[in-house]
């Protein structure tokens, strides 16, 4: 019997605080749901991800800088949460430096792609939540993301704006990195269902990306927001709210569209 890959995605867009780390913990916490084993790598610096989960630094002091820097094993870095499929990579503000440190080393692009190597038949996805740029961090997310990037786009005015970079950097590197990386799904974001410039948004999103845009939209909803401070998913957190209800269906789409795979 042949195993099935690991699906592995980023979560990538490098305009801030557009629901980037709010999907990686919400789809990675609802996939491992739907008992799958899965890996959260935190990539930020901000380490949101992290801290949305409620999981605390190791006591050997383990992170995602190590690995990337020191090449310490990826194996050695994972730590639990409170789902018993849902396991974590964590940040912390040391990160910011393997951007810095990382420039000098050979093949830099390649670091998460080779960590991520030895241990992903141990999960059945992988989500990397990425920082708000297009530096060396998110270039390894991308690198590494053999099943394609998901592209949380915020529901408002200038939404596409700068997404250009975005799309120009992912064409790179598939020219160049990694020949499997794909757009696996652009997601709509704290839609305001009372604005019609909203409405617009989508519209004007799905023209660019009709196959890509999921058809679920996720609403602007308190309970999201307040989730990250409980250290709880959605579905913990509050399970029957709009966004809980918004991030189940994007997992049945995401899940239906990984049986490609
Ligand atoms: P990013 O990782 O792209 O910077 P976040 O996921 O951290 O973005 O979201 C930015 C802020 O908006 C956070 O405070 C988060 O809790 C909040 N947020 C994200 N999605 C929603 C939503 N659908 N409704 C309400 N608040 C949201
Ligand atoms: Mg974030």
């Amino acid at each position: 019997m042949s195993q099935a890959p690991t699906i592995i995605y980023s979560i990538a867009n490098q305009k801030g605080g557009v629901g980037k780390t709010t999907t990686a913990v919400n789809l990675a916490a609802l996939v491992s749901a739907q008992n799958k084993r899965v890996l959260i790598i935190d990539s930020d610096p901000q380490a949101n991800a992290t801290s949305s989960l409620g999981v605390k630094l190791p006591e050997n002091g383990l992170t995602l800088y190590d690995v990337l820097v020191n090449k310490h094993p990826l194996d050695e870095v994972i730590q639990p949460t409170y789902r018993p499929q849902l396991f974590i990579v964590p940040s912390s503000p040391d990160l910011a430096a393997a951007e810095v440190e990382m420039v000098r080393f050979l093949a830099r692009e390649l670091v998460l792609k080779k960590a991520i190597e030895a241990i992903s038949t141990k999960f059945d996805f992988i989500f990397i939540d990425t920082p708000p740029s297009l530096g060396v961090l998110t270039i390894n997310a991308l690198t590494a993301a053999r099943h394609g990037v998901i592209i949380p786009v915020q529901s408002e005015y200038l939404a596409l704006e700068g997404l250009g970079h975005l799309l120009n950097t992912i064409r790179l590197i598939r020219d160049n990195l990694n020949a499997h990386l794909q757009i696996a799904g652009v997601l709509m974001t704290m839609f305001d269902s009372r604005t019609k410039l909203a409405t617009q948004v989508v519209n004007e999103v799905r023209i660019y990306f009709p196959e890509e845009t999921f058809e679920t939209v996720v609403p602007r909803n308190i309970r999201l927001s307040e989730a990250p401070s409980h250290g709880e998913d959605i579905l913990t957190y509050a399970p029957n709210s709009p966004g809980s209800m918004s991030y189940q269906a994007v997992t049945k789409e995401l899940l239906k569209r990984s049986e490609k795979f």
